[in-house]
């Protein structure tokens, strides 16, 4: 297919992630990926800063993950996950067992992060019910999150931010403490959770429980919180019986610079739900893991069971390359690369800290952010960068990347001074 004629039937038929169909802003085709370079349709090539939204650590194309996607489909592409399991499922769930704190030993596969938010605001409504709190249905979280798109997930996010304004009217209402200043990096300060305590201390009687992003708010803001505001949640809602859940489904797998953002704060959830770099940024999955005790409790329910159940739940192939992805992740040394990954960022991107566009410069793990004082054109950014031979999507007031952790010391460098001259362009 010709370049042109590809790109003017996607612009004219194809709806991309928050856009607008029919308009002209530019897509860019791309032919292949392979490592942590995409190559378009063109010819061009880019480095990519984005790991196509957190998810591809390893980079594209990893033989040992084509692999393992190759012998699965083999075998077989899928079967329904109702009363029928299979060796990936059982395999990926030991490892996820085996690799996350103990007391969580109960898994449900999803099909995407969304869909694994809103099977968790469930699962803690039935655990009230069970517990005969039928009033706790209200779920309490903090403004500047993100945890999907789906109506539920919406209802938890940010009541504010662009994304999900224009749905109020048919979001059930929740509760919103602010959200988390005192920096990761900073002295602990005890009146970032007053609010938070004291929304805990009105509404418990309806608090089913909260539900949070541990240190980094992703979408709704890039932003990097105290691991002291999770420890203290924690013992409120222990006070409480509120459940707590945790959505690490950006920061799981190494991207904070701990496998999992919760150790940070040593502060273990109920809930916890696991996406994007779950498969190595192959293929669509999510898994919640909870304990016994909610899962057991969930038994006793009216309904006897937990009442979701997605068609592709398990899907064998995504649960094979999940699978091959976190032991390609646990036998290298993502500690060091993420490390490293963040030094450089650190070194290269603090040129934009005293720019007149510039608020604030952050890098935590292999995350880097510099974000701006006003919102960005995202698609002249991203042209931009295209322009300087790297692909990294602004959105907001936030320039940033996440590479993948295979990245090398020369293509970052690439990608941050990128940023500078893009940043600086910007008046
Ligand atoms: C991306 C994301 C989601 C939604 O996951 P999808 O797979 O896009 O549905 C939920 N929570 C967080 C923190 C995310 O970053």
């Amino acid at each position: 297919m010709e370049q042109d004629e590809l790109v003017s039937f996607d612009q004219q038929h194809l709806w991309h992630p928050y856009t607008a169909l029919g308009s002209n802003d530019t897509v860019f085709a791309v032919e292949s990926a392979k490592g942590c370079k995409l190559t378009l349709k063109d010819g061009r090539e880019l480095v990519d800063g984005t790991a196509s939204w957190w998810s591809a650590i390893h980079g594209y194309n990893h033989p040992v993950l084509n692999q393992a996607m190759k012998d699965q489909i083999d075998r077989m592409s899928h079967v329904m996950f109702g009363g029928l399991t299979h060796e990936p499922a059982v395999q990926l769930g030991q490892t996820l067992i085996d690799i996350t704190p103990e007391p969580l030993q109960a898994i449900f596969y999803a099909d995407s992060g969304s869909v694994s938010v809103e099977a968790s605001l469930k699962m803690a409504v039935q655990y009230q019910q069970a517990k005969g709190n039928p009033e706790r249905t209200r779920f309490l979280t903090v403004r500047g999150g993100y945890h999907g798109d789906t109506t539920g997930a919406m209802s938890v996010s940010d009541p504010e931010n662009g994304m999900h304004r224009l749905f109020t009217g048919i979001l059930n209402k929740q509760l919103y403490a602010p959200h988390p200043v005192c920096r990761f990096h900073d002295d602990w300060d005890q009146n970032d959770f007053n609010a938070m305590e004291d929304l805990i201390e009105t509404h418990e009687a309806n608090i089913a429980a909260i539900i949070i992003e541990p240190i980094v708010q992703g979408a709704g803001g890039m932003w990097f919180y105290h691991p002291e505001y999770l420890r203290q949640l924690r013992s409120l809602c222990d006070r409480y019986e509120i459940l707590l859940i945790f959505d690490e489904i950006a920061t799981g797998f190494g991207r904070t610079g701990k496998l999992f953002a919760m150790q940070h704060a040593n502060v273990i959830p109920d809930i916890v739900c696991l996406g994007k770099a779950l498969t190595g940024g192959t293929m669509t999955m999510a898994a919640i893991l909870t304990t016994f005790n909610v899962a057991h409790t969930i038994n006793a329910s009216d309904a006897g069971v937990f009442m979701h159940g997605p068609t592709f739940m398990g899907n064998p192939m995504a649960c094979a390359v999940a699978n091959a992805s976190i032991k390609l992740l646990l036998e290298s040394d993502w500690q060091n690369r993420v490390s490293h990954i963040e030094t450089i960022m650190r070194e290269q991107l603090e040129a934009a800290r005293h720019f007149k566009s510039v608020a604030d410069v952050r890098v935590l793990g292999a995350i880097g952010v510099i974000e701006t004082l006003t919102p960005v054109k995202q698609a002249e950014l991203c042209q931009a960068f295209v322009e300087h031979g790297v692909w990294v999507r602004p959105f907001n007031r936030f320039i940033y990347i996440m590479p993948p952790y295979i990245i090398e010391a020369e293509d970052l460098i690439k990608i941050c001074k990128a940023m500078i001259k893009v940043v600086q362009s910007i008046t």
